[in-house]
């Protein structure tokens, strides 16, 4: 992943250690809710026209943290409610995983009050039927919760996940949130946009088993290849290195990845002595393993060709002119810091070596 403000994934970064994971599975090492010293029985709680977590936190004065958040959802066309402590946002790629991949679907209103009874904002982990209910971590034994009672308008206090909730387990579901602590070195993880530049995929043995590629192990088993696939994406190696490499006027190519090392440009096709240097230049170059690009378009000003060479951005560019040829000159511009060098024209090969090798 490269951190890139236009990327198209999300990334937990810890600037302190080396922790980085897409936000899909990143952790945080955010306590959890825990236990309080209690022993309360279920209490319903009449809590009218309170419909988000922040409203109930305010109605009843609590924390956050001791409220159960629920959230509705079909998989595989069974009802599935999720289970997320205080505001924390629950993260459909892990949400998936849990329940063992597949897609997850919202349940909306009028479904859910038809399989309930209840709006969303009333829904609980008690009593409720027909419902696969998994929790996040952070709610794993904790105990003193408010949740949905289930009944429009009502909430359960005093809920404690270890006797009063049949789950099917307790996942990480949670969305990593800017600041956390990071789950190594408990340092504040920051959130960033990001390019996948290349991505490993545990095939597992689904495609040898299918195909009947096996090896012997040492007791002459005949076993499945467990499979893995590994990606590097060449076009976004190319979009990040520019992404992180340009100026308002193009492309500054690393010379690593440049598609030439050297762009030659002829200021003017009219002048003979222009074009006799220029096409010198480019040979001498080709001939001693310089990749280069000689621009001798003829009808196209000096001023357009310079701009195209900043706007391609090959490492070096040579431009070769009448005022500098006067003088038996040529000049070379480093595109990344627009220094300029004027040489002798004999001397182009052995500079652009040097500079090649800096
Ligand atoms: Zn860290």
């Amino acid at each position: 992943m490269v951190e890139s403000p236009s990327g198209e994934d999300t990334v937990a970064l810890c600037p302190s250690c080396n922790y980085a994971a897409n936000l899909e599975v990143a952790t945080s090492g955010i306590e959890p809710v825990g236990r309080l010293n209690q022993d309360k029985k279920l209490e319903e709680v009449h809590t009218p026209n309170v419909r988000t977590i922040d409203e109930l936190a305010s109605f009843l004065n609590v924390d956050h943290r001791r409220l159960a958040k629920s959230v509705v959802y079909r998989h595989n066309g069974a009802p599935v409610l999720a289970l997320l402590a205080g505001n924390d946002q629950l993260n459909e790629s892990k949400f998936a995983a849990a329940l063992g991949g597949g897609a997850v679907v919202p349940i909306n209103a009028d479904e859910l009050m038809a399989l309930t009874g209840a709006d969303g904002g009333s829904i609980g982990p008690v009593n409720l039927k027909g419902f696969r209910i998994i929790a996040d971590r952070r709610l794993d034994g904790a105990n003193g919760m408010i949740s949905g009672a289930n009944r429009n308008d009502y909430h359960l206090a005093n809920i404690d996940f270890q006797r009063d909730v049949t789950l099917d387990g307790y996942f990480d579901l949670r969305t990593v949130e800017p600041g956390e602590p990071c789950p190594r070195c408990r340092s504040n993880l920051k959130i960033v946009n990001a390019i996948e530049i290349g991505h490993i995929f545990k095939l597992g043995t689904k495609y040898s088993e299918s195909l009947g590629a096996t090896f012997l192990d040492e007791n002459g088993q005949s076993n499945p290849i467990v499979m893995g696939s590994y990606g590097i994406g060449i076009e976004r190696i190319i979009a990040s290195s520019i992404e992180q490499s340009h100026d308002e006027h193009g492309i500054i190519w690393n010379k690593a990845l440049a598609p030439y090392h050297v762009h030659v440009i002829a200021a003017s096709m009219n002048n003979k002595e222009t074009v006799l240097v220029s096409n010198q230049v480019y040979r001498a170059l080709m001939e001693a393993g310089v990749e280069t690009l000689f621009d001798d378009r003829p009808s196209v000003s000096a001023g357009f060709k310079f701009k195209d060479a900043d706007l391609m951005g090959m490492p070096f560019q040579i431009v070769v002119g009448e005022k500098g040829l006067r003088e038996k000159k040529i000049e070379i511009k480093v595109r990344k810091s627009g220094e300029r060098i004027q040489i002798p024209i004999d001397e182009a090969v052995p500079r652009i070596k040097m500079l090649l090798a800096d």
